[in-house]
């Protein structure tokens, strides 16, 4: 039996528990790919698959997610959008406004967002890891779908990774069980994604910036085929894009194949 109880989850939804419709697997390739087909035989939103393991656990460009039974919550929630594609642009900032807000309703501490979808703790000097958000987006003349996954860590993990990772365990005295730690967390999704569908990013900009972890700091961006931009971030605009105050004006930037670093690091750029 999975570690997980749609039961138990459900009770702890109180008036929410209509909305979301949880199956909970011991074993799938990846959340996200498990929840696009049934998305395409007919799931309805609100649909979440939780899995105790992945077996092709995904991050953005190709990258893998790391994930162990005992030490991870990964997750998937299918949301129906109407309208075209361009109306979602910074929704995994949105996201990440919901992941920050749900632990800080379980008493944690510290969380902190990096553009566009990372979920950070503080560590020394620096941030380390949290949890990633990967949407996946598709859309029709009905509307607009969004898968949305996340990968959040209970305890630290295990595995060689390029850049640090962080755990729950190290802002909570006890993490609670998983199906209390997946119900905050659906219940302030489902929160910001109602704001989003009626407002977009604009709606929850001040909550983003609030937990921004370089606000007004200097950060360079980087990505596979050009050379580092540097300047000091100013936040998100209105519609999610990184904003960036460079010697030559402000850049707005809009692609998601880019990396947000301090300015000086260059760790877990190109990953081997
Ligand atoms: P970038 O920092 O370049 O913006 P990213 O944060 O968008 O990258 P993702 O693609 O979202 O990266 O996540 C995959 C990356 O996250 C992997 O390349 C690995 O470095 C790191 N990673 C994988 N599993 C975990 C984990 N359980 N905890 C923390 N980090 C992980």
């Amino acid at each position: 039996m999975a570690l997980l109880d749609p039961v138990l989850l459900k009770s702890r939804l109180g008036l929410l528990a209509g909305r979301f419709d949880v199956d909970a697997l011991d074993e799938c390739d990846s959340t996200n790919s498990e929840l696009m087909r049934r998305a395409e035989s007919g799931a309805p939103s609100g649909t979440v698959i939780v899995a105790d393991r992945q077996t092709a656990g995904r991050g953005r460009r190709g990258r893998s997610w790391l994930s162990a039974p005992e030490s991870s919550l990964t997750f998937s929630l299918l949301w129906r959008f109407s309208g075209p594609l361009a109306r979602l642009s910074g929704l995994s900032l949105a996201v990440g406004v919901g992941l920050a807000s749900g632990l800080e309703s379980l008493g944690a501490q510290g969380v902190w967002l990096k553009w566009p979808n990372d979920v950070l703790l503080r560590d020394g000097e620096g941030y380390a890891k949290l949890a990633g958000i990967l949407i996946e987006l598709s859309s029709d003349r009905r509307g607009t779908q969004a898968i949305i996954g996340i990968g959040l860590n209970l305890s630290p993990p295990t595995g060689d990774l390029p850049q640090p990772a962080a755990g729950l365990s190290q802002v909570l005295s006890a993490v609670p069980e998983r199906y209390v730690v997946l119900a905050a967390i659906l219940q302030e999704l489902h929160r910001v994604l109602e704001t989003f569908a009626v407002d977009g990013f604009f709606g929850l900009k001040t909550e983003w910036q609030q937990r921004h972890a370089w606000q007004g700091d200097s950060v360079q961006i980087l990505g596979e085929d050009a050379a580092p931009l540097v300047g000091r971030c100013l936040g998100a605009d209105d519609d999610g894009a990184l904003l960036l105050e460079t010697a030559s004006g402000i850049e707005r930037i809009f692609s998601g194949d880019v990396s947000v670093r301090p300015a000086g690091n260059t760790l877990g750029v190109h990953p081997a």
